[in-house]
């Protein structure tokens, strides 16, 4: 695996639900369907982490910076 695709695979898009104003901007920019809304859950879940290519769109659309990029060893 080379250096990009190992890191790309390693990091992590998530929603902080206490900052996360439900406005669903997020949801209509992702274009991979990562992000969605799940029955019974109040916010937009990252529900298709293994398709997002992080191109940042819900990072930068969402008006409270409640999407963030985390990194992940697992
Ligand atoms: S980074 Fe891009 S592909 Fe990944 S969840 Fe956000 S909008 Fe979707
Ligand atoms: S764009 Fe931000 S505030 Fe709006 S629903 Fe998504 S996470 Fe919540």
């Amino acid at each position: 695996m080379t250096p990009p695709s190992l890191m790309r695979k390693m990091l992590r898009i998530m929603i902080d639900e206490e900052r996360c104003i439900n406005c669903n901007m997020c949801i209509k920019v992702c274009q991979k369907g990562t992000l969605q809304r799940i029955e019974g859950k109040e916010k937009p879940q990252v529900v298709r982490g293994d398709l997002c290519m992080l191109c940042l769109s819900c990072i930068f659309s969402c008006p409270t910076g409640a999407i963030r990029v985390f990194f992940s060893r697992s």
